[in-house]
């Protein structure tokens, strides 16, 4: 009987780590809204990616034809630059970023980097030369090392631990008894939410890619895990073209272009203090989330 038993215990375990596989799969697939649609031009080309230009040109876009999402945008973000993207929940933030990945296509007009429509590139090229950070990152249910090292099949653990340190993860992983052997559970389920996206970052820095989208968390933080994020962003985004769809007004004052979307369409855009000065949707945000924060300095002083 114990001839027996041995094969199929091992046959157990199998089913439940392909299982697991498969969820942690369906649900990254679920999460970047993969749209099995798009599918490659029969004379597709690699993506050849110079400064990292991103032009949306008059871009309209519905994922039900009777209910259009964005109309007209245009927006060009400069090789090497960050522009933030701002708005009310539903206002289109995060289908920009989904069409730059082509989850979908657009309905009108182009996408384009460094002048090729993205519909005319591989989308193994595209997708390549773009990392994201997602809000909620999925990990799996392995090492962190193999978490990290994800983002570059192959990579060393010197190369992993460089990457980790750029994150401001490495301290933390140290400290850990199993240090970067350390298995992370279902789905990350033992690692904070700041700590998961400090994985993906540095998964993200190990791909190295030109494009960098960035995801915010949209969960209320402290003005102290606020600065961290402001922090990371620099680093990650330093010389990389980066979107960034942005929840916390403050992480966001350095951009070099921040755009206000509304309904689909945008209504404002410059840089921090421009559309502070200009007294438009922006600087309304900005005053509804500046005053809330100080009521939140208020009650931690009341609690303290
Ligand atoms: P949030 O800040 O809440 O993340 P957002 O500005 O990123 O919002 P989007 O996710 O871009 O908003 O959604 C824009 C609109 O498109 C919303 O009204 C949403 O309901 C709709 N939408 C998003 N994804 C889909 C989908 N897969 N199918 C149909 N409608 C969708």
């Amino acid at each position: 009987l114990i001839q027996l038993f041995i094969p199929l215990n091992f046959l157990g375990v199998l089913y439940r780590e392909i299982k697991q596989a498969l969820a942690d799969l369906e649900r990254m697939f679920n999460l970047l809204h993969v749209n099995r649609e798009v599918s490659d031009a029969p004379d597709a080309r690699p993506l050849q990616v110079s400064g990292g230009e991103i032009v949306f040109e008059q871009v309209g876009f519905a994922y039900d034809p009777e209910r259009p999402i964005l109309q007209g945008v245009d927006l060009r973000i400069a090789p090497g630059t960050t522009c933030a993207v701002v708005g009310a929940s539903g206002a289109g933030k995060s289908t920009l970023a989904r069409l730059l990945f082509r989850f979908y296509d657009v309905n009108q007009g182009a996408l384009r980097i460094d002048g090729q429509d993205i519909r005319s590139v591989t989308q193994e090229s595209l997708r390549k030369s773009i990392g994201i950070v997602p809000q909620d990152t999925v990990l799996f249910n392995d090492t962190i090392a193999y978490n990290i090292a994800y983002g570059k099949p192959g990579a060393t653990q010197s190369e992993i631990e460089a990457a980790a340190v750029a994150a401001q993860i490495h301290d933390f992983i140290q400290s850990l008894p199993q240090g970067y052997d350390t298995v992370v559970g279902e789905r990350g389920l033992k690692l904070s939410g700041g700590e998961k996206q400090r994985v993906a970052i540095a998964r993200t820095l190990l791909k190295n890619p030109p494009i960098l989208i960035f995801d915010e968390a949209t969960s209320a933080l402290d003005s102290r895990t606020e600065q961290a994020i402001a922090a990371q962003l620099k680093a990650i985004s330093a010389d990389r073209t980066t979107l960034v769809i942005a929840h916390r007004l403050s992480t966001i004052v350095d951009a070099d272009q921040i755009v206000v979307m509304e309904a689909g369409r945008v209504i404002e855009r410059g840089r921090f203090d421009e559309l502070v000065s200009a007294g438009g949707a922006f600087a309304r945000m900005w005053a509804l989330q500046s005053g809330e924060e100080q009521d939140d300095a208020r009650a931690e002083e009341l609690v303290a």
